[in-house]
């Protein structure tokens, strides 16, 4: 599905680009207005991005509709999330500029898998992961998703 550029895309942004297919990502699930892939440089396991497919730059200048396309499926990721990984605690982020350090300015929610003493702060440092543990992830949740879709 995600080899198409959105018409509202920004030949600028990394998030449309991966949208449209150019650039790869861990996809773990999609539907018509929305797109979720592991972040490549993840605060712990498991740590997700859902962004809707159309481009706008952060929550004010986002349309109510994608607001209400994009939280049930946060909802779904944070649920596999949960079974699969069983963290101590899930997060929800999302920031909004240079203050609150935004760095992709394409609306997106982060969904953050917590541990006791993980010790993680908001504005953390970005830190590469390692490519071939994010991708077993990202089948992990992958899986787990379609199996409660299966299941209603
Ligand atoms: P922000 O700092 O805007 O709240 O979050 C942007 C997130 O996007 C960061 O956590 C960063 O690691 C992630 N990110 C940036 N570029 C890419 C990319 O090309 N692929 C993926 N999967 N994540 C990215
Ligand atoms: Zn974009």
């Amino acid at each position: 599905m995600t080899t198409a550029a959105h018409p509202t895309a920004d030949p600028d942004c990394i998030f449309c680009k991966i949208v449209a297919g150019a650039v790869p990502c861990f996809k773990i699930y999609e539907d018509d207005a929305t797109l979720s892939f592991l972040d490549i440089n993840p605060v712990n396991p498991g740590h997700a991005l859902i962004i809707p497919k159309r481009h706008s730059p952060n929550l004010l200048a986002t349309p109510d509709e994608d607001l209400q396309a994009v939280i049930p499926v946060v909802k779904r990721i944070a649920a596999a999330v949960q079974e699969e990984l069983s963290p101590d605690g899930i997060n929800l982020h999302q920031a909004n500029g240079p203050g609150a350090a935004q760095s992709v300015l394409h609306f997106h929610i982060h969904v953050v898998p917590r541990r006791f003493g993980d010790s993680l702060v908001v504005n953390w440092e970005l830190r590469p992961g390692d490519k071939g543990e994010i991708a077993a992830v990202a089948d992990r949740l992958k899986r787990a998703i379609e199996r409660n879709r299966a299941a209603g």
